[in-house]
């Protein structure tokens, strides 16, 4: 799974270092159906880019270039109905999680 979504994550680079991500970069947080927590970080710098929330169906796009995946600092773009969804599955993460989520 990781792989899988390492090439996710291949054309990106480390705001603050500009080192590529690799597996050993994303923590699963939580693995459900339909859903993945993930946790990225950069392995080079140690700069933390938060929480996000993936879709298994994205994972398994054939062309992960069609990917319109950003990474930024804070919250990931997500929408009000996949909080919802993730509520149940996150709430044993790290106590300050909530802070990932938009206003
Ligand atoms: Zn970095």
């Amino acid at each position: 799974m990781k792989k899988k979504l390492k090439h996710l994550f291949d054309n990106l680079c480390c705001s603050q270092c500009k080192c590529g991500f690799d597996e050993d970069s994303i923590e699963i947080k939580r693995e459900e159906t339909g859903l993945l927590v993930t946790h990225l970080t950069c392995r080079n710098c140690g700069k933390s880019f938060g929480v996000a929330f993936l879709g298994l169906n994205n994972i398994e796009i054939k062309n992960p270039e069609d990917m319109a995946l950003e990474v930024q600092e804070g919250p990931e773009a997500i929408s009000y109905d996949d909080v919802i969804d993730a509520h149940r599955f996150i709430q044993s993460l790290e106590a300050d999680w909530q802070k990932h989520l938009p206003k």
